[in-house]
């Protein structure tokens, strides 16, 4: 359910309507926008009495909401969210790149990466330390060893981190990461989901889960928005369809219809999406064109050697020459009207 307020509410009668509504077990979030202010009600409003809310003088209107999501809900807040990753602003209009190789795998290479994508103009960097695999036999990431060598990139860079946690026992571990990534195959991982909602208050990038449809992502985000972090913002990573030409398809629709359903930033992973070093920079250049709030990008100094997603992953170069191509597409970029 939603309260929107006059314009010039009193704001002792809506700290009193606050007050009223959590005695009803109810918790409200206030959304003050630039033309309207908001209260965003979360609970049991089955059983509340709309006509005594309506009759309030401070209020314009009620409405109730029907999606399933409420904290995630665009019609919740009207302004889009703008997440703060140390510095770095995703979802305000300076979309960012986050680069870096798919894991981990020693100070040398991680220090490589990092000081070229950054020369190149990216603004956070990516690496996994923890790694979900499909094969138990294959590399699996450095752990704990890999969160050391990120520390050590960033300590080098200045550049904001952006690594996977599988696990809800490593989340100690985390407490220098700036983004905590939420994997595709963690997606619905609903306890992870409502640990990371309620130990941290660091963003959250989550992903979609490979055969996810956007409510179950948005349901998703609402786990750990629900448990206390507002700061999610929602990645698109490929979905496993009948195509086989490319590893993932990539959904770019997601962008419009997941902006117009919520206020979250829209981030595109286009390296797991095609699984092709080849075709990350046109799928790049097309979901900046439509308005993409960031880019997760996969980079490695030598991709012939990676450890994991080598195939996908773009050299320095290939990288340097992508964010050029980029920077020309972005005052073009579609924007919600
Ligand atoms: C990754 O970012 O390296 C990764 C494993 O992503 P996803 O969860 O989208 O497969
Ligand atoms: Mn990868």
């Amino acid at each position: 359910m939603i309260i929107v307020l006059k314009k010039d509410a009193d704001p002792k009668q809506v700290e009193s309507l606050v007050g009223w509504l959590k005695e009803r077990k109810i918790t409200p979030h206030i959304s003050a926008g630039h033309h309207e202010t908001l209260i965003g009600c979360v609970g049991d409003v089955a059983k509340m009495d709309v006509g005594l809310v309506q009759a309030l003088s401070v209020v314009e209107s009620v409405q109730r909401i029907q999606e399933p999501y409420k904290a995630a809900n665009r019609k919740f807040q009207p302004e889009d969210t703008v997440v703060d990753c140390s510095g770095v602003k995703v979802g305000g209009g300076d979309m960012p790149v986050i680069a870096g190789p798919c894991s981990v795998e020693s100070v040398e290479q991680m220090v490589s990466v990092a000081k070229s994508v950054k020369e190149a103009g990216a603004t956070m960097l990516r690496g996994g330390a923890f790694k979900p695999r499909t094969s138990p036999y294959a590399f699996q990431g450095l752990g704990k060893k890999g969160l050391d060598i990120l520390l050590e990139a960033k300590r080098e860079t200045g550049l904001p981190i952006v690594t996977e946690l599988m696990s809800i026992e490593h989340l100690p571990l985390f407490n220098d990461v700036d983004v905590i990534q939420i994997g595709a195959r963690n997606m619905q991982n609903f306890d992870l989901l409502k640990e990371v909602g309620s130990m941290t208050k660091k963003p959250i990038l989550l992903k979609r889960g490979m055969c996810a449809t956007l409510q179950e992502l948005l349901m998703s985000a609402e786990y750990i928005m629900a448990s206390g972090n507002p700061n999610v913002m929602l990645c698109e990573r490929g979905i496993r369809t009948y195509e086989t030409a490319t590893r993932n398809t990539i959904d770019l629709t997601v962008i419009p219809v997941l902006k117009r359903l919520s206020h979250l930033p829209v981030v595109i992973d286009p390296s797991h999406a095609t699984g092709y070093a080849h075709l990350v920079e046109p799928c790049a250049m097309g979901a900046t064109a439509m308005g993409a709030d960031a880019l997760i990008i996969e980079v490695h100094n030598n991709p012939s050697k990676a450890l994991c997603d080598g195939v996908q992953s773009q050299t320095p170069e290939m990288f340097a020459s992508m964010m050029k191509k980029l920077d020309a597409i972005k005052p073009y970029a579609w924007k919600r009207g």
